[in-house]
């Protein structure tokens, strides 16, 4: 129902567009524009990938770009002209894989800890933060759950030893050095914390007195369960390290719930952090219905219908023991016939497409591979790990997915390995030909997200993603950033086909970037930086030279093949008349940046509008 409005209002400013390239005037509209930048690089990014001087807004849209004399005539005595002095204009960015929720807090009171490379790295960020805290008093704001007590806690998330130079994490002693009476809890990147010594007694447990330690403390870690680890000291005592699914609630029973409110706040500061690095929409990747979901649809309230940003947000299929698997086919019916719906929300929030999974991760050596990773001395499995598929029966998968697509959810999988990449198509084919068979006119958008390593030495499934219409919704930054770990597990050789950018682009494959922030910082610029260099963070050879895309193609990426995948291509992701004003106007020109500025691009994003309103603007830019 709204695609089909958007195709409407679409084509009738298109044919308008016409008539001003022309010069004959805007015709049977009087209106003048509200708003005529002038004098810029402006980078359309429509389907010629057309440059033009100057663009026109009137209310929350686009209606009119070319050159400055094509648009002479929709100023009128109104008209604000804002002559940008060579400035670059361009689509605001869609990203589209990122879980915003805790952004804003991190940006307020936690520690992101990706960008640490060794222990005294994370031991530094987090005095820092804790100084911080306690200077502008925001330390105190806590309540803990087994007392009731309120005080003090520091967070921190993002961590991963594989990503660290010694593959050690800072354990209790390490945080202990930070802070002996604040609490601390850092989150892992996937299924882990670590506490300080302060947590352990919260919970009852002190570290000199035996008498009040439980039975865990001398438990072997496999009675949790396989993968769950308790990390111990020298002492062989637990070291505050816990990984896995179960071991970390022995502890994270004592930390405290961000309150609704405060969850809304940080999603809506998170999102005023997006819009200063040039990022105009998200897609929230997953969310258990009824509790991301739920900030959304309360930042959605208290906003009156506007976010800082649009937003769609993919559902998440999980099952109770498995957060990540899809479960019983007959349970997944029962529940999307209880929700009822798909598709629901309009061009600020809207719920849209199935979040699932069908590997893990390549640090992690959890990806299923057809060719086994690289044996390390940490790994048990040595040179038989092949990492493993979630769902192992085809037939059960068909079943699960078919559940989904008859309600009319669109598929956007988790794969990363190449096994389990050719699962994801051969899925997604068998469900397309059925599907297509019964309704020949629809189209379905669904995606492969991560997509690492779907060029193996002995096959390849580009080709047939191109041919199904599968997207690759990738994440670029996180080569830059956790390359170094995969390197280690697949070599050289495999690292250079590691999503293969050129390759993709080439077979006409579509690729919808996001950061999957928080597992790599947010910002934009540092996954085109890596699509147009394939340069990593902490390595200076290159994996992949001929895997490299332009500059151009990598924006379509962040921007209208972003749009594409969540059917928003007609009304945002470029700028052309009848399209929402979403526009970035950055300092300098685009085109010509070297590589070094390109990966600090975000220093130099100058206004961010969103349906033609300022959602972020740098203190020295002045357009009013
Ligand atoms: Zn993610």
């Amino acid at each position: 129902m709204m695609i089909s409005r958007h195709v409407v209002r679409t084509i009738s400013y298109l044919s308008v567009f016409a008539a001003a390239c022309s010069g004959s005037g805007p015709g049977a509209d009087p209106d003048a524009a509200d708003l005529v930048l002038t004098d810029a690089l402006v980078i359309t990014m429509n389907a010629n990938r057309d440059l033009a001087d100057a663009v026109a807004l009137r209310g929350n849209r686009i209606v009119a770009v070319g050159t400055e004399t094509d648009l002479e005539p929709w100023i009128g005595p109104a008209t604000r002209l804002v002559p940008l002095d060579g400035k670059t204009v361009i689509p605001g960015l869609n990203e589209t894989h990122i879980h915003v929720r805790d952004l804003g807090f991190e940006q307020d009171t936690a520690v992101n800890l990706t960008p640490a490379r060794n222990v005294a790295d994370i031991r530094s960020q987090l005095s820092a933060r804790l100084e911080e805290l306690k200077r502008t008093e925001r330390l105190n704001r806590w309540t803990y759950p087994l007392s009731g007590e309120t005080g003090p806690w520091l967070f921190g998330l993002g961590w991963a030893q594989d990503r660290l130079e010694d593959s050690r994490m800072a354990d209790r002693h390490d945080l202990d050095q930070v802070s002996r009476d604040v609490p601390i809890s850092l989150d892992r990147i996937y299924r882990g914390i670590a506490v300080n010594t302060r947590i352990f007694e919260l919970l009852g447990y002190n570290f000199d007195d035996p008498d009040t330690w439980p039975d865990w403390f001398a438990e072997d870690p496999a009675d949790f369960g396989p993968g769950e680890i308790i990390m111990r000291d020298q002492q062989g005592l637990p070291n505050g390290i816990f990984l896995g699914e179960r071991a970390p609630r022995l502890v994270n029973v004592v930390i405290p719930d961000k309150s609704l409110e405060q969850k809304v706040e940080s999603l809506l500061s998170g999102m005023n952090y997006l819009a200063s690095l040039g990022i105009t929409s998200v897609v929230e990747a997953g969310s258990r219905m009824g509790e991301v979901t739920r900030v959304y649809q309360a930042a959605y309230d208290l906003r009156g219908g506007r976010l800082p940003l649009r937003a769609v947000v993919y559902d998440g299929w999980y099952r109770s023991n498995d957060p990540y698997g899809l479960g019983d086919p007959g349970a997944i019916r029962e529940r999307v016939a209880a929700l009822g719906f798909s598709n629901l929300g309009d061009d600020y929030f809207r719920v849209r497409g199935a979040k699932s999974s069908m590997d893990g991760g390549m640090g992690s050596r959890s990806a299923a591979v057809s060719v086994p990773y690289l044996p390390v001395a940490e790994d048990p499995l040595g040179a038989e790990n092949r990492g493993a598929l979630r769902e192992p029966s085809f037939e059960r998968n068909l079943e699960q997915y078919q559940v989904l697509a008859e309600f009319g959810w669109e598929l956007h999988t988790h794969a990363i390995g190449d096994r389990a990449i050719n699962r994801v198509v051969d899925v997604y084919k068998e469900l397309l030909h059925r599907l297509r068979e019964r309704r020949p006119d629809d189209e379905q958008r669904w995606s492969i997200i991560h997509l690492y390593q779907p060029d193996e030495p002995d096959n390849s499934v580009v080709e047939e993603m191109a041919d199904y219409g599968i997207i690759a919704a990738i994440n670029p930054a996180n080569l830059y950033f956790e390359g170094a770990s995969f390197l280690r597990n697949v070599g050289a050789k495999r690292m250079a086909r590691h999503t293969p950018y050129r390759t993709l682009r080439d077979a006409g494959v579509r690729m919808a970037c996001g950061s999957d922030y928080p597992n790599n910082p947010p910002d934009p610029w540092v996954g085109i930086y890596h699509m147009v260099t394939r340069q990593m963070q902490n390595d200076d050879r290159i994996y992949g030279q001929d895997e490299t895309v332009s500059l151009q193609e990598a924006l379509a990426c962040f921007t209208i093949d972003g749009a594409f995948l969540t059917y928003d291509d007609d009304v945002r992701g470029s700028i052309e008349p009848g399209k929402y004003a979403d526009l970035v106007i950055l300092e300098g020109e685009l085109m010509s940046a070297s590589e070094d500025e390109l990966l600090g691009m975000a220093d130099n994003i100058l206004l961010t509008l969103v349906g033609g309103r300022a959602v972020y603007r740098r203190d020295d830019f002045s357009w009013q």
